[in-house]
């Protein structure tokens, strides 16, 4: 299959991180790129660049002031006096519970944008997400002009990123971008997302609207982050009520467990009549991924990807999660060789 891939998006190279109170670099590494890189080239597969695309399709998501704030944030952040010259990281934010005024300071901007310390701003950082938003609109275009499935190897992830903010490694949501693109061929389309962790942005993104159902299947958030959302009961909002379906998983669930999670997902998709998938395709619920939630292996994510090819609809499939560890290379690997073999 066509893998799109962007060499800029090296650029983001995010060292900032807490974890339990400690400081260190973070596990989004641009080796994870070079590693799935090295696995789609060994197996075969023709790498694409991709084109340009207009701010229209990141607007079409995402708030013109958040647009302005990441691609300015770097370059704002250096004029303070005694700065972090290499990252912009956000040490204060709003509290939802009182009623807030947008601020014009940048350090009060980023605190706004900025849900958590998982995603600092650094000077390649905007360049980088909006490559990574263009290679998952254009294997969005590919699977318009006729392709049966396109992979889009992006980074920074997209997937915990809101309209307005900047979550959990993700800047710009790719999966929510390609979607909306999709919307502009397709009437119906359904992301279903696979990483690790709920795709609490994506989920935000569409809630109040039935032409996207969003679903996902992610370790249970009473355990792993985002914690706060991400539970069975968010059903979605007024139009989208019944369009937004969360399957919060045990720790510890395996390769066969959750496949029987994906064939009742799979039902509601039937439903729906979606004419076009785009999967968000974490790698994290790997059994040795370093954050330890799920035990898919090595050959369930081929399965799994099988499972989604069997749907037999267009399908876009945009990288997300999945950290260094011995099998990252070889689990993309087998979730792209599932999923040919269940196109029929
Ligand atoms: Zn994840």
């Amino acid at each position: 299959m066509k893998i799109v891939y962007s060499e800029l998006q090296a650029g983001h190279d995010p060292n900032f991180f807490i974890v339990r109170g400690i400081v260190r670099r973070s596990n989004e590494q641009p080796e994870r790129a070079e590693v799935m890189l090295r696995s789609v080239i060994n197996d075969g597969h023709e790498v694409v660049t991709p084109g340009n695309y207009g701010r229209e399709h990141l607007l079409a998501v995402h708030t013109a002031r958040y647009l302005d704030f990441l691609e300015t944030a770097h370059a704002r952040w250096q004029l303070l006096p005694d700065a972090n010259h290499s990252e912009v990281i956000a040490n204060i934010h709003p509290f939802a519970g009182e009623p807030c005024s947008y601020p014009e300071h940048i350090v009060g901007q980023a605190g706004w944008h900025m849900a958590d310390n998982a995603c600092p701003i650094g000077p390649d950082t905007w360049k980088a997400a909006v490559e990574s938003a263009s290679c998952a609109l254009h294997a969005a275009e590919l699977v318009i002009q006729g392709e049966r499935v396109a992979y889009s190897l992006s980074r920074p992830p997209g997937h915990h990123a809101y309209a307005d903010r900047a979550n959990g490694f993700c800047y710009l949501n790719n999966v929510a971008i390609a979607a909306q693109y999709l919307r502009n061929h397709f009437d119906r389309v359904v992301i279903i997302d696979i990483d690790l962790h709920h795709g609490n942005g994506t989920q935000s993104i569409f809630y109040n609207r039935s032409d996207v159902m969003t679903i996902s299947l992610h370790a249970d958030p009473s355990y792993m982050t985002p914690y706060y959302v991400g539970y069975a009961k968010e059903a979605g909002f007024g139009e989208g009520l019944g369009y937004n379906f969360n399957y919060p998983l045990p720790k510890g669930l395996n390769t066969e467990g959750y496949l029987e999670k994906l064939e009742d997902a799979c039902k509601h998709i039937s439903k729906f009549q979606p004419q076009a998938v785009v999967v968000a395709l974490g790698l994290d619920a790997y059994e040795k991924d370093p954050y330890q939630g799920i035990c898919i292996d090595t050959a369930g994510f081929g399965k799994i990807l099988k499972r989604i090819a069997e749907l037999n609809l267009p399908t876009v499939l945009v990288q997300e999660g999945g950290y260094l560890s011995d099998a990252l290379g070889d689990n993309l690997a087998s979730a792209l060789r599932g999923f040919e073999s269940g196109i029929n």
